[in-house]
C-alpha cells in the first residue's frame, strides 16, 4: 500500500479535540494543519502547521481548504458555504457539507430523524420568545419544557429547562425548538466510524452523568451499565444514524434510555466528542486515531476497551476567572490509574473544559470512586 500520510490534512478548529487529534496523528506521522483565530489555543502548539483565520469567515475556510487534500472539523460551526465549495472543487471535505448543514441546526437535525424513521423525542419550531410565550399560555405547549435554541449551543449552552409559567421570562429570544421533558433513565452515547471504503465500527456505549449545575458531562462510565439487549440495540440504532446521513468520518450520536426502556436520539455531532475521550487510555483504538483512520480511507481499528474506565471532565472552579491555576495537580497525580490531560488553555472561566482525566480500574464502580477523589483533589482556579 502507498504511505497515505503525505496527505494535506486540515482541520477547522484548534481546541482540545484539536489537539488530542493532533497527539494520535503525531503517532503516525499524519501531517495536520490547523485553522484558528489564535496561536495560544490548545492544538497550535501540537501541530505540524498552524494558520491563522476565522472558520466561520467564506474566504479563510476556503483559501485554508485549498491548500489541503482533505478537509475536516472539530466543531460543527464552521461556514458551510465554503465547505460546500470546496467540494464542488474536488476535495475531500469529512463529514459531508449536506449532513452537516442539518447538523448545525437542531431544529433541521429533529426533523431529519422523523423523516428517516429515527426515534427522537417529541418537539415544535418556534420562531422567537414571544410565540414561545404564547403558545404556553393557550395550552399549546404545556411546562415542563426544553428550550434549545437551533443554532450554536454547546456544553449545556442554548439549552434550558422551563420548569414552571414563572420561568417564562427565562426564555432565549431565538429560533428554537420546545421538546417535552424526557422521562430519562440513562443518557448514553455511542461512537460510530465509517471509512469510503465502506467499514463501519463503533465503539462500546457509554454512561454520561452530568454536572448537577453546568449542563455538562461530568463523569463518562465505560462499559455502561446497561443490559446487553440495550448495548446491541443502541450500536444499531447508531449505524442506521450514519447511514441515514450518508456521513464519513466519526459520528457521536447521543442517546436516552427512557425509563420505559426506549432509546431516543438527542442528538450528535460528526467529530471526535466528548463521550469518547477515555478512549485515548482505555481502548485499542481511540475515538481520535479512528477519525482520522476513516478520513484517510484506511482500515478501522479495534474499538474493544482495553479496561473498565471512567473519565472525569476538569472544569474550572466557579467563582474562578483569569490565568489557570492547578490547585492540587501533584496529589491529582498520585490516583491509581489515573491519566491526566490538561488542554493547555492559560485563561480559566466558571465550568469551561480545562482537561479531563480516565481512570482505568478492573471495574466501573472502582474507577468512579477513584475518578471523584481526582475530581476533589484537583481544583482549577485563577491566583488573581
Ligand atoms: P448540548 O448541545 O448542550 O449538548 P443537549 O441537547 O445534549 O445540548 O442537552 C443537554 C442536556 O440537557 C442533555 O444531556 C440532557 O441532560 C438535558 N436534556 C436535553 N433535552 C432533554 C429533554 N428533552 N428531556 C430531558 N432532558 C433533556
Amino acid at each position: 500500500m502507498k504511505y497515505p500520510f503525505d496527505k494535506k490534512v486540515g482541520i477547522l478548529g484548534g481546541g482540545q479535540l484539536g489537539k488530542m487529534l493532533c497527539l494520535e496523528a503525531a503517532r503516525l506521522d499524519i501531517k495536520l494543519h490547523i485553522l484558528d483565530k489564535d496561536e495560544s489555543f490548545p492544538a497550535a502548539k501540537l501541530c505540524h502547521k498552524f494558520i491563522k483565520g476565522d472558520f466561520t469567515d467564506y474566504d479563510d475556510v476556503l483559501n485554508f481548504g485549498m491548500e489541503m487534500d482533505i478537509i475536516t472539523i472539530e466543531i460543527e460551526r464552521v461556514n458551510i458555504e465554503a465547505l460546500k465549495e470546496l467540494e464542488r472543487r474536488g476535495k475531500t471535505v469529512i463529514p459531508e457539507p449536506a449532513a452537516l448543514e442539518i447538523i448545525q441546526d437542531k431544529g433541521l437535525q429533529k426533523d431529519f430523524y422523523i423523516d428517516r424513521n429515527i426515534p427522537t423525542g417529541s418537539y415544535r419550531h418556534f420562531e422567537s420568545k414571544e410565540d414561545i410565550i404564547e403558545a404556553a399560555q393557550n395550552g399549546t405547549i404545556t411546562t415542563p419544557f426544553v428550550q434549545k435554541a437551533c443554532r450554536d449551543g454547546y456544553d449545556g449552552k442554548g439549552v434550558q429547562v422551563i420548569k414552571s409559567i414563572d420561568d417564562l421570562s427565562k426564555l432565549m429570544d431565538t429560533k428554537s425548538i420546545i421538546e417535552d421533558l424526557v422521562d430519562i433513565d440513562k443518557e448514553i452515547a455511542v461512537i460510530v466510524a465509517r471509512n469510503p471504503a465502506g467499514e463501519i465500527k463503533s465503539f462500546p456505549a457509554v454512561e454520561m452523568e452530568f454536572h448537577p449545575t453546568a449542563n455538562l458531562v461530568e463523569y463518562l462510565c465505560c462499559p455502561a451499565n446497561i443490559t446487553e439487549e440495550i448495548e446491541q440495540a443502541a450500536q444499531k440504532l447508531a449505524k442506521e444514524v450514519i447511514l441515514a446521513f450518508d456521513l464519513h468520518g466519526l459520528l457521536a450520536i447521543e442517546m436516552f434510555l427512557t425509563k420505559d426502556r426506549t432509546l431516543l436520539v438527542n442528538e450528535v455531532a460528526p467529530r471526535p466528542h466528548n463521550s469518547g475521550h477515555h478512549t485515548l487510555d482505555a481502548s485499542y483504538t481511540s475515538q481520535f486515531e479512528q477519525h482520522l483512520r476513516s478520513i484517510l480511507d484506511l482500515p478501522l481499528g479495534d474499538t474493544s476497551n482495553m479496561q473498565p474506565s471512567v473519565m472525569v471532565n476538569l472544569l474550572g472552579e466557579a467563582g474562578y476567572e483569569g490565568p489557570v491555576y492547578y490547585e492540587g495537580l501533584d496529589q491529582a497525580m498520585n490516583v491509581p490509574g489515573a491519566h491526566i490531560l490538561m488542554y493547555g488553555k492559560s485563561e480559566t472561566r466558571p465550568h469551561r473544559k480545562m482537561g479531563h482525566a480516565t481512570v482505568l480500574a478492573d471495574n466501573v464502580d472502582l474507577a468512579r470512586k477513584n475518578a471523584a477523589q481526582l475530581k476533589q483533589l484537583l481544583n482549577i482556579k485563577s491566583k488573581i
